[in-house]
């Protein structure tokens, strides 16, 4: 039995450990070439800050147990949430305590590289590194039997025979172009116009360089929807990043970005910037929507055909859950295959968009303060965003409100525990202080 799995980004990775224990060869295709240490082409955002949502590292350590651990070995940063991360959303910043809330604070092609490692391990798993899927093999009505694809260099075209083939190809995601194709219904999306863009410097300097705090955010306001990032990451580098909504996206231009990060950054931070070596290049990605896609909800889909990743959600990058919905997805991928594969994308579908759903409330939620962003509203979303707003204002006086607040954020837990009683008295009783 086979199976292939398409784009070996984060969500690919992790789908292809996981198909190894039930397939006997597992071939992953990926466009770009291996073997580089900066980012791939395929992933330009890897020049922006990833950090692994609090919820990503339970999940990642049941995928690869001790992976947390090899992070850190290998130079990623331990990071408390809440005591060394310098947190303002909307003009409060959060108080500061002592907690257990951590997790790693490294590159996306450092992370990238400590999972593939893992799938290297695997002896039945191949990966055509520099060939692309162009195309899905139909066999008999309704099933898909595999796929071809194109070296990129020469063109020279080869079908592979499959099983299962899963669509982790990123935000495009291929598979919904092939629906069409194949006489399917493409999936609805869900959407949030955002229209955010993000602009990156590396700069040198030591992890200890501001003392105990190895993150600052500053987050968008009413006023001024655009923040800023000073994140540490292996080797002795920190990412500088600028980002904003609509007309206050970033510029390209490097002089111009660092007056913009100035205007934003704590003083003590931007005297750090200022004397540190940055790098000459700026690296900018655009976000113009969020996104998920409801294959949940098709009534007609193939046999022999799943798509996991970015492909089926993109959330705001800001609250950093891409890499920690891959892993519930390859979860779900993994329970799901011990029933079978007839009529796997149900099931697989359907829980997928429920991991998945919460994450999402949250991100839509949290954008749509924003003047400019259009689009899907989660029911009650008024009442919720005066809430929040609330809650980030207490959060600046209050250790306990600003751990629950972070704990949703990194998807720990629910945005209902937000409502509980006893942060309810604390975000809307009298004010102190
Ligand atoms: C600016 C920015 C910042 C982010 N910050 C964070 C963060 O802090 N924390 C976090 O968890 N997430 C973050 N994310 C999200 C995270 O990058 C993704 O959610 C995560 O990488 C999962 O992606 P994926 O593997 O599905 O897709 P990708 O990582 O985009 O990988 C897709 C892969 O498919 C390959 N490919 C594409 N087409 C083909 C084809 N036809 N054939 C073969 N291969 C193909 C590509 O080359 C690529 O390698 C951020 C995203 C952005 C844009």
């Amino acid at each position: 039995m086979n199976a292939v799995v398409l784009g070996g980004g984060m969500s690919g990775l992790m789908a292809a450990h996981v198909l190894a224990g039930h397939f006997e060869r597992v071939t992953l295709v990926e466009r770009d070439g291996g073997g580089s240490a900066d980012p791939r082409r395929g992933v330009p955002q890897g020049w922006h800050p990833h950090v692994l949502a609090l919820k990503a590292a339970p999940l990642l350590e049941r995928l690869f147990p001790g992976l947390g651990e090899e992070f850190i070995a290998s130079g990623g940063l331990r990071v408390g949430m809440l005591d060394q991360h310098r947190i303002n959303y909307y003009g409060h910043q959060f108080r500061q305590s002592k907690s257990e809330l951590e997790t790693v604070w490294a590159s996306r092609p450092f992370l990238e590289e400590g999972i593939r490692s893992r799938v290297r391990a695997h002896t039945n798993v191949t990966t055509r590194f520099g060939w692309e899927a162009v195309a899905p093999i139909s066999g008999p009505p309704g099933r898909v039997t595999g796929v071809r694809i194109a070296r990129i260099d020469d063109g020279e075209a080869e079908d592979l025979t499959a099983e299962l083939v899963v669509d982790a190809t990123g935000r495009g995601g291929r598979a919904r172009g092939w629906l069409g194709e194949m006489g399917y219904e493409a999936p609805r999306e869900d959407r949030v116009q955002v229209n955010l863009g993000y602009a990156s410097r590396l700069v040198e300097c030591a992890p200890d360089v501001l003392g105990h705090d190895r993150a600052i955010v500053v987050g968008p306001k009413l006023d001024r929807p655009r923040g800023f990032y000073f994140t540490v990451q292996e080797a002795g580098q920190w990412t500088m990043t600028v980002f904003g909504y609509g007309d206050h996206r970033p510029s390209v231009d490097p002089d111009r970005l660092m007056a913009q990060a100035e205007a934003l950054a704590p003083p003590d931070v931007w005297e750090v910037i200022r004397s540190a070596r940055v790098s000459p290049e700026v690296h900018s990605f655009q976000v113009p929507r969020t996104f998920r896609r409801r294959y949940d909800r098709l009534s007609r889909f193939p046999e022999g055909l799943l798509v996991t990743g970015d492909a089926l959600a993109v959330l705001n990058p800001l609250y950093g859950t891409g890499i920690m919905s891959s892993a519930a997805y390859a979860l779900v991928l993994q329970e799901r295959l011990r029933e079978g594969l007839d009529g796997i994308h149900r099931g697989f579908f359907r829980d997928a968009a429920r991991v998945v759903l919460e994450p999402w409330l949250f991100s839509s939620l949290s954008d749509s303060f924003l003047p400019g962003v259009k689009g899907f509203r989660a029911p009650g979303s008024g009442v919720a965003s005066w809430y929040l707003r609330r809650m980030v204002a207490a959060a600046q006086h209050d250790a306990t409100v600003a751990a629950a607040f972070v704990r949703v954020a990194g998807a720990l837990d629910s945005p209902l525990a937000l409502a509980r009683p006893a942060i309810m008295r604390r975000v809307i009783g009298p004010r102190k202080g």
